[in-house]
């Protein structure tokens, strides 16, 4: 089970961090993947834009790979369920603990003049998204690992207190490393939200790749042989990683270990690589946006099948309460 916020276009760092382990995950697993639209609200209380903001999210997911037959892909607010729990786990958290998050500390900078309590137990309703599924695998990013977390605590909590209903949720990725994509400016990792010009979006154009992509720090180039990298020269060594071959890598490795890289021939290299992996998707993305019946039909099937999952979940959650007279 995961989800993605409708909060703008998707980037390079949620395809390596999620998208891409959904993806593979659909052949292994029973999925539930949803578009995050209740979560959305925490931050974007304007509505305008997000019913364009949902298709569009469904309409990359599906543009990466991910196949609507195979999973179940809805939109979190067609499954009314996922509120029922978010109640009964707000019982089981306390704000002491929800006010010492990263993300709610870094959210409340962000946000100053808009600090509700739906963003104190945005982890409250993640862990509901979770264990409404009884999910055991969440594929997600570095960012999410201590959100993972209030899903165990809120689920040791609650099959102590009322009986064993919900098993332990553990970040997944494939048992490698969870990713982390750094932002081009080397300024944290790439965001939807954050700066534009710092992140590579699905739907970026291929000027726009290359532009962004040249423009990324570098320095002189190393003077003492097989010296360690910076920071800003590590990250573009980490975005090549994620979409260039092997001997690509391993040549400007050997460059940079001799002394003899040259920044300005990594970076074109890197560019063209970006360009590459992105267009396709780019275009599936145009192509499926268009065809708005089909959006819907996705959404309305992923519900159903959320629901039947959710329903049998939450027989059992009421009746382990006490909530069953
Ligand atoms: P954003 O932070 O861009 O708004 P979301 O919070 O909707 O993205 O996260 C959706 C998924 O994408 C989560 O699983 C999250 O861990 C992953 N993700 C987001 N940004 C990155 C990143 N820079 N690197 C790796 N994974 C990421």
């Amino acid at each position: 089970m995961s989800g993605i916020r409708p909060t703008g276009f998707l980037h390079l760092g949620n395809y390596f961090g999620a998208i891409r382990n959904y993806v593979k995950m659909q052949e292994d697993f029973d999925c539930y993947f949803m578009v995050a639209d209740l979560h959305s609200l925490t931050t974007h209380p304007d509505t305008k834009q997000l019913k364009a903001n949902v298709h569009r999210v469904l309409a990359e997911n599906i543009a990466c790979g991910l196949d609507p037959d195979k999973v179940a892909l809805y939109c979190q607010s067609h499954v009314y369920e996922t509120a029922e729990l978010y109640l009964y786990l707000n019982m089981l958290a306390y704000t002491g603990e929800l006010e010492k998050t990263v993300t709610f500390k870094d959210k409340v900078r962000q946000n100053p003049d808009n600090i509700n309590a739906g963003l104190l137990t945005y982890p409250v309703l993640m862990s509901a998204d979770i264990l409404l599924h009884r999910a055991r695998y969440v594929p997600v990013g570095k960012d999410q690992e201590q959100h993972l977390e209030f899903a165990r605590t809120y689920v040791n909590r609650f099959n102590h207190r009322y009986g064993v209903v919900f098993p332990e949720p553990y970040a997944f990725n494939y048992n490698q490393e969870l990713v982390k994509v750094p932002s081009l400016d080397g300024s944290g990792k790439m965001s939807k939200s954050e700066n534009q010009m710092a992140t590579l979006f699905l739907a970026d154009e291929d000027e726009v790749i290359r532009k962004k992509v040249m423009k990324t720090k570098t320095d002189q180039g190393p003077t003492i042989l097989n010296s360690p990298k910076p920071d800003y020269i590590e990250n573009i060594f980490g975005l090549m990683k994620l979409v260039s071959a092997e001997e690509v890598m391993a040549k400007f490795e050997t460059d940079y270990d001799n002394c003899t890289i040259r920044y300005g021939d990594m970076k074109k290299q890197l560019a063209e690589d970006m360009v590459n992996f992105i267009a396709p998707i780019r275009n599936k993305i145009n192509a499926i946006l268009n065809d708005e019946p089909f959006l819907k039909d996705v959404m309305e099937k992923g519900a159903v099948k959320a629901r039947i999952s959710a329903k049998a979940t939450m027989k059992l959650v009421r009746e382990a309460i006490g909530l069953n007279y």
